[in-house]
């Protein structure tokens, strides 16, 4: 049996467990013009992409524990002192110094709203949503920056109130624990895993 790769860091080292390849047969590539004639093979690839979060690594965090975070400067000799940013950014695109992490979750919940969206019939690979998926592009009060999500519950409108949800229960660590549904959608319409 195979297990999936798994790593966490011990010593200030990664330290891994499980199968991070695996062995799968290659496979004749034939002419079915020609006599099916041998041209190739196939040569079958899988592997385990170990991905660092860094200084990002307290945002995916918070919302498995249903908090949305952002980012803030705080440095007096910015010009952008003050502004907040969300997707969290760890340092300042004025002055590079490296920001303060803030709270947004009730910011989010109270003033969240739709800036504009797109609804995408069809997606790349490896897509995990439900099609159509509503892509929105939220505003926040007091926020400089612009936050691309998608509505998991309603139909996206300019000006829209929305309000984020999470996946609390089995989260992926990914900004998939992070959607937005209409404001005043009841929790039992959530998605499974996922609360307000
Ligand atoms: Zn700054």
């Amino acid at each position: 049996m195979s297990m999936f790769g798994q790593v966490f860091v011990k010593n200030n080292q990664y330290k891994l467990k499980g199968n991070f390849h695996h062995l799968t047969p290659n496979m004749p590539i034939r002419d079915a013009d020609d006599n099916w004639k041998l041209l190739g093979v196939t040569n079958p690839r899988d592997m385990t992409y170990i991905h660092s979060y860094g200084g990002e690594a307290v945002f995916f965090e918070s919302l498995s524990k249903g908090k949305l975070l952002a980012t803030r400067c705080d440095n007096n000799d910015c010009e952008g002192k003050g502004s907040i940013y969300i997707p969290f950014r760890i340092h300042c695109p004025d002055c590079l110094a490296r920001m303060s992490v803030v709270d947004l979750t009730d910011i989010a919940k109270k003033t969240a709203r739709v800036h504009t969206f797109m609804e995408c019939a069809r997606s790349g690979a490896f897509n995990l949503l439900d099609k159509p998926i509503r892509f929105i592009n939220i505003e926040f009060d007091g926020v400089t920056t612009i936050l691309m999500s998608y509505l998991s519950v309603g139909e996206p409108a300019i000006g829209m109130k929305v309000v984020p949800i999470f996946k609390t229960t089995g989260p992926t660590y990914t900004i998939l624990d992070l959607a937005w549904v209409a404001e005043g959608t009841k929790a039992e319409e959530l998605p499974e895993g996922f609360s307000f």
